[in-house]
């Protein structure tokens, strides 16, 4: 791969859907490729069957500053995987946007960002046995064994102007596992927390009320999906 250059699988500017900026205007750059294979993942064709075209930084920072919105958001995949991120990033906010790095919190790596956004993965996010995209089960060894890294969530969390810690949720017990890991990690705050409900859907009510009920007992923040609210899981949005 050039040095200059990112696999990309789409950029688009559409409103963050997701997070503390929810609702914001923003260009957002998708890198292609992944080194994690969650089950629910909902953008596969960044992770699964990563597919993208290779985009050189200069030509993605002016697509960025020509965009005519302030926020950018680096987002994949896993953008972190990438040495190039770090010229894109800088690219970016030498243009003025705000940049946001969308990221698992597996990777670490110098990289200038305004929001560092981290969804560390938990056990949920398995690919089930029998997924006949993993008919081996490599996948899912691989992913259990690189989907949590506590001292690398501790730098990422350490080396940003601000973060979010948001955690996709399924069931009541994932909340043990969360605070296992926020445990063991220093330099957040309740607020930067936040539980996002599984799913390419509006969730169910079920599903929505004890996420409601965890949020209100921690000081944590509800996390919604406004992009499948406005538009539906689809690419572009
Ligand atoms: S880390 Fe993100 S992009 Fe990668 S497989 Fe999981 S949900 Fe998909």
């Amino acid at each position: 791969m050039s040095s200059t250059a990112l696999p990309i699988a789409e950029t688009f500017v559409s409103l963050q859907g997701e997070g503390k900026l929810t609702g914001v205007p923003s260009w957002f750059v998708r890198v292609a490729g992944c080194n994690l294979r969650c089950g629910w993942c909902d953008t596969p064709y960044a992770s699964w069957e990563a597919a993208g075209e290779q985009r050189e930084i200069a030509g993605l920072v002016e697509e960025g500053r020509a965009s005519g919105v302030a926020h950018a958001v680096v987002t994949g995949g896993e953008p972190m995987m990438f040495e190039e991120v770090g010229a894109l990033t800088q690219g970016l906010r030498g243009a003025g946007l705000h940049v946001t790095i969308e990221t698992a919190g597996t990777v670490f790596r110098e990289v200038a960002c305004d929001l560092m956004s981290i969804s560390p993965k938990l056990a949920n996010s398995m690919p089930a046995e029998g997924d006949t995209r993993d008919p081996l089960g490599v996948w899912r060894a691989r992913h259990e064994k690189r989907r949590l890294d506590v001292g690398v969530l501790q730098r990422l969390l350490e080396g940003s102007p601000d973060r979010q810690l948001k955690f996709v949720v399924c069931k009541q017990a994932d909340l043990t596992e969360i605070e296992g890991v926020l445990g063991q990690l220093s330099g957040w705050q309740p607020g930067d927390v936040q539980l996002m409900p599984e799913g390419t859907v509006v969730p169910k009510p079920e599903l929505v009320s004890w996420v409601v009920e965890a949020c209100v007992e921690r000081g944590w923040r509800y996390c919604h999906r406004l992009h499948v609210e406005l538009f539906g899981n689809r690419l572009g949005t």
